[in-house]
């Protein structure tokens, strides 16, 4: 029987979940980590059983959509286990959705059996289809193990849509021939603006790329039309008329969508992030591991809804400034 339903105080329902399990990752992408990261102790870390509990919690409370994420997920040691759990609940009707966020380098490895978890859909970043610049950004050789993670994706049944994250100067000349490829591929892509999350070697101002002009230059040679779907998130699409594709843009920072916010974020270490943007979290693994865990974290959770900010306040303005949240992308899971 579903509980109380997650209702922040602005009237919002939260129905989509971001779970990342793990901050760990097979690649150190120049704008989401640094060089030489600290990953997390592993008795910090949610176990898969506490993992399959939480988003149990959540189910129990509304949330019908579940998107998996990191850090990579797929380097998380027996991640099926909690994807066939997560599966099952679909099957009894619990739950709408369970997507993925990867790098695709474990692909070849995971699609087949993403697909019989129940995974209809995944999203796979990539932000460049040239081999240096691939290696430049990532700091690893991997481009060719994530193409054929894309074939192997694509022939397994998974819908796959690309996210891109634009950034100045390196990967700015390559969004038009990416919307080409990807959409010969039958595959969707998304144009993100860099957040300012967590410190890194360089300066956002001189990644930041609006999108407000990359879709200027993108309209001389083609047709956008804006199209009604909306996800409950950030992304606004248009139609490509002259690939006959779909184009998302997610633009934190040039145009604010947070009124129709329907999602929360949980860390592998089980702290619920209310809004990306925002530092301020609930322990929901302080209240799982201590006594009466479901009263604890229903509480947990109802302290966590009345705290969801109304929206979020990024800006890349000033260089040498501090982030705007401490925290790494990978750690909250994009
Ligand atoms: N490792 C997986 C991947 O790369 O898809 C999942 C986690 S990754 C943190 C999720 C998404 O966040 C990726 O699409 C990545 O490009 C994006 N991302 C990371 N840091 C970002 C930042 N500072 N600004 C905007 N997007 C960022
Ligand atoms: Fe890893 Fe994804 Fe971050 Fe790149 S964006 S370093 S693949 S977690």
């Amino acid at each position: 029987m579903l509980k109380k339903p997650l209702r922040d105080s602005f009237g919002r329902d939260i129905t989509y979940l971001r779970l990342s399990v793990t901050d760990r990752c097979d690649l150190r992408c120049t704008y989401c980590m640094a060089e030489e990261m600290k990953f997390l102790p592993k008795r910090d870390v949610l176990d898969l059983e506490e993992l399959e509990q939480l988003a149990g919690a959540f189910i129990d409370r509304g949330v019908r959509r579940i998107r998996i994420s990191g850090g990579e997920p797929l380097v998380r040691r027996d991640i099926m286990t909690l994807m066939n759990g997560l599966g099952s609940r679909i099957e009894r009707g619990e739950l709408d959705e369970v997507t993925l966020t990867t790098n695709g380098t474990q692909l070849s490895r995971f699609a087949r059996d993403l697909v019989s978890a129940g995974v209809k859909r995944i999203n796979v970043s990539l932000d460049t289809l040239d081999d240096k610049t691939f290696e430049t950004l990532t700091r690893r050789r991997a481009l060719s193990q994530v193409l054929k993670g894309l074939d192997a994706a694509q022939n397994a049944g998974l819908h796959v849509k690309i996210n891109m994250v634009a950034l100045k100067g390196v990967n700015e000349n390559e969004i038009a021939p990416m919307i080409t490829w990807a959409h010969g591929r039958s595959m969707d892509l998304t144009l993100i603006e860099v957040m300012p999350l967590g410190e890194i070697e360089e300066d956002r101002v001189d990644q930041y790329l609006p999108l407000t002009a990359v879709r200027d230059r993108l309209e001389k040679t083609w047709t956008l039309t804006p199209l009604e779907m909306r996800t409950g998130g950030p992304a606004r699409y248009v139609r490509v008329e002259e690939t006959n594709g779909i184009l998302g843009l997610i633009t934190p920072l040039t145009n604010n969508f947070c009124a129709g916010c329907n999602r929360v974020r949980v860390t592998c270490t089980g702290q619920i992030y209310m809004c990306l943007g925002h530092s301020d979290c609930v322990d929901l693994r302080a209240a799982m591991r201590g006594k009466n865990p479901e009263e604890a974290l229903g509480k947990a959770l109802d302290r966590a809804m009345i705290r969801k900010p109304e929206r979020h306040a990024f800006e890349i303005t000033k260089r040498g400034a501090a982030p705007s949240v401490s925290r790494h992308m990978s750690m909250t899971g994009g």
